[in-house]
This record gives C-alpha cells, structure tokens and sequence, in this order.
C-alpha cells in the first residue's frame, strides 16, 4: 500500500459515511448513492486517496442499486481479494493505493468482461471531464 494514515487521519480527512465505507467496509443502502444515475463524462476516483478508479465509459446501467462498471480505469488499480463475511463467498474490492473499501466484484457484468464492479457511491469522488470549447 502506498498511501497510508492513522484511524485518526482518515476519521478527519472523510465525511462520516466515506469512513464508514471505505474504512469499515460499509454498504450504502441501495438507489440512494449520489452517483448512481451520474452519466457525465469523466473519472471516478478514490474517495480516499484520489486514485482514478473507473471511467464513465465502463459504467452502466446494472439494476442493483449501485454505480456499476464493467472494467477499472487501469490495471492494477483495483485490488481483489475473498470475502466471507455474510456466509457466502464474494469478492471484496478494494483501492490499491491506500486500501478503502469500494464494493464487491460479480461475474454477472456485461461484455467484454463480463464483470460487474459494484460500488459504493462514498468510496467515489466524480471529477467531470473537460468540455471541448468551440
Ligand atoms: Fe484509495
């Protein structure tokens, strides 16, 4: 990991709901999160460190309840790993820059991954892309 701070840090650097996502592994209730129906063009980065995390073109339009992309911004920016907290087996997502918590990954996305990267809205900061001037 190569960005890193105290609880302390991080409980004074995210709003309440941030820390309780990406830091307590929080889920925002589903069809309440801020960038759910977002279609702009741009970056989703880490609410966290900044780490560009998904694009607009990879996000779709999933059903859940919950911003949905089908690929990550780049390799590696993304780290998977088990997760059997509820019983069941899932993968957790995380960011690999400093560790937050995002969501959980699914095989039920659409091509040309068929993955389905589903994350919390607080886990995200949107930065729209820059509008061509005429
Ligand atoms: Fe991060």
């Amino acid at each position: 990991m190569k960005f890193s701070r105290s609880e302390e840090e991080w409980k004074r650097a995210l709003t309440p709901e941030q820390y309780r996502v990406l830091r307590e592994k929080g889920t925002e209730k589903p069809f309440t999160g801020s960038l759910l129906a977002n279609k702009e063009e741009g970056v989703y980065r880490c609410a966290g460190c900044g780490q560009d995390l998904f694009r607009s073109r990879s996000k779709y339009e999933s059903g859940s309840g919950w911003p949905s992309f089908h690929i990550p911004a780049k390799e590696g920016a993304v780290e998977a790993r088990q997760d059997l907290a509820l019983g069941i087996s899932r993968t957790e997502i995380l960011c690999s820059r400093c560790g937050g918590h995002l969501g959980h990954v699914f095989d039920d996305g659409p091509n040309p991954t068929g993955l389905r990267y589903c994350v919390n809205s607080a886990a995200l900061e949107f930065e729209a892309a820059q509008k061509k001037k005429d």
